[in-house]
């Protein structure tokens, strides 16, 4: 992979985030707190190794720490740990 490539899928990544940073309000869709685009995550609603698709519809913004708990669980099954008043947003 060249340089080029490289800086050209990054730039594509950052697109991808800041537009769905931008349909989420900077809020994660699992727990609400504040997302920011240096935090953000693109978590998919049908996990990959679920053979879930790469579309944007099936990629949703959500924060680091739910992202990780979700793991592979399919989107309609995870339940956050905390819920937006519980959690102190930094
Ligand atoms: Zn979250």
């Amino acid at each position: 992979m060249t340089d080029q490539t490289t800086s050209r899928s990054a730039k594509l990544r950052a697109n991808r985030k800041a537009r769905l940073g931008s349909e989420s309000g900077w809020l994660c869709v699992y727990c609400g707190c504040r997302i920011w685009p240096h935090t953000i995550t693109e978590d998919h609603i049908v996990p990959r190794i679920a053979a879930g698709s790469r579309i944007p519809d099936n990629r949703i913004a959500a924060c680091q720490d739910c992202n990780v708990r979700k793991g592979h669980k399919r989107t309609m099954t995870f339940v956050p740990a905390s819920r937006p008043a519980e959690r102190i947003n930094v």
